[in-house]
């Protein structure tokens, strides 16, 4: 059967009260956004608490495949709409549906609810009317009002009746650019991309940040981060993504300070980076891929001396993942492949040998003293050189 329409629900939105709308609009705008690139024609609208698609000429599974990146989607419903709510139309056009739609001698129920108080029949009248055509007219149904194989779902409103009996899940969450924007730090590597992802789970538009250290990572390092900034925009929607050129700053930090203080010196200095860069483009906070203990730079002392350096909160979506549930997260969201390809990361090239686990806070500041007389002039250099690049989801 080919659907001219769908219901899309929506679950946590629902309950924003008088911000409601603020939500509907952005998962109006998201929808949108993901259906352009699809081959077809569609509509998006929204009526009474529900919104709704219609689309022709398009292909299904791609279609519902790209509405399962939409973040606040709770359910796809595929749907028949019936414009005059007569009860003989309902009726046709549901046993027509169940006839095409469901296997034969299936068991089924009818869930009614109309929001037009004013519609001659009550929800339940209704339901068990239908009920009783559909066993009179689609050969093989029963009535199973505890287990049903299938639900019809009957919704009277102003503009018509929608018949649905399908509800595919959707990715849950909120729809992307309806709780603001933040700058995700973002490496080559497994975690980040998942911590992006899960942020904009929450409705968080993404801009991003990548710390390049040339000759000593290489464009293909380079284009790997790009790589996943398009894989993360499946979800999130087009990144922009900042390469800032970290190699002065990262040679400074190597010839003055401790070197068993590297990592995070350098951390910290990628965190003030990020955040005047965040600033200046609206973002409301800051994304890692930390997670407990994993390096030592992620002990919790040094998270914490990474921490001090900056006024915005920093979000930390992986804080108490494992590695394997990262790596599940990955895979499912399509960035692992990309991830593990091995290109040098700016990181490992000036990492100590012997990190320190337990920085001491006091120790580190004195250290960077050492830098006082350039490193202004640098962290301001590094963000206005930064090369801005867009990237647009990953086809
Ligand atoms: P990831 O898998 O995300 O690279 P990691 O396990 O390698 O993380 P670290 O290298 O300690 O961990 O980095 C911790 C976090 O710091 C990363 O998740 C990322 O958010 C940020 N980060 C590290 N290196 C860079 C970089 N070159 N550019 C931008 N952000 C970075
Ligand atoms: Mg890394």
């Amino acid at each position: 059967m080919v659907y001219e329409e769908f219901l899309i629900k929506y679950a946590e939105i629902g309950i924003k009260g008088k911000n409601r709308y603020v939500f509907e609009d952005a998962l109006v705008r998201q929808i949108r956004q993901a259906v352009k690139p699809l081959p077809g024609e569609f509509t998006v609208f929204k009526t009474n608490g529900r919104i709704y698609l219609k689309a022709s000429g398009y292909d299904y599974e791609d279609l519902i495949e790209a509405l399962q990146r939409v973040f606040g989607i709770a359910y796809i419903c595929p749907m028949v709409r019936v414009d005059d709510p007569a009860f003989e139309n309902i009726a046709d056009a549901a046993s027509a549906y169940l006839k095409e739609v469901v296997p034969e001698g299936c068991t089924f129920k009818v869930e009614a609810r109309r929001s037009v108080k004013s519609y001659p029949m009550h929800s339940m009248e209704l339901a068990a009317a239908l009920g009783e055509v559909i066993l009179q007219r689609v050969p093989g149904m029963r009535v199973d009002v505890h287990h049903p194989v299938v639900t019809l779902h009957v919704e009277v409103r102003e503009g018509g009746v929608s018949l649905y009996a399908k509800e595919i899940p959707g990715p849950g969450g909120m729809p992307v650019g309806s709780n603001g924007k933040s700058m995700l730090l973002l490496s080559g590597g497994i975690d980040s991309p998942v911590a992006g992802y899960m942020i904009a789970k929450r409705g968080v538009k993404i801009d991003a940040v990548y710390f390049h250290a040339p000759p000593y990572t290489s464009e293909r390092a380079k284009q790997k981060v790009v790589d996943l900034a398009c894989q993360v925009a499946r979800y999130a929607g087009p990144i922009p993504l900042s390469v800032v050129n970290f190699t002065d700053i990262q040679l400074a930090i190597y010839e003055k300070c401790p070197h068993d203080q590297l990592t995070i010196i350098m951390r910290r200095m990628m965190m003030r980076i990020a955040e005047r860069i965040a600033e200046n483009s609206g973002c409301l906070g800051l994304i890692t891929g930390e997670s407990i203990g994993q390096v030592a730079s992620q002990t919790i002392p040094s998270l914490t001396a990474t921490n001090e350096v900056c006024a915005m909160p920093v979000f930390r979506p992986l804080i108490g993942f494992d590695k394997n549930e990262i790596i599940d997260v990955a895979q499912k969201i399509g960035t692992f492949e990309t991830s593990i390809q091995p290109y040098e990361d700016c990181c490992t090239i000036f990492v100590a040998k012997h990190p320190v686990t337990k920085p001491n806070l006091k120790s580190i500041r004195k250290s960077e003293t050492h830098l006082d007389d350039v490193i202004e002039e640098m962290l301001d250099k590094a963000v206005e050189t930064a090369e801005v690049i867009w990237c647009e989801p990953a086809p």
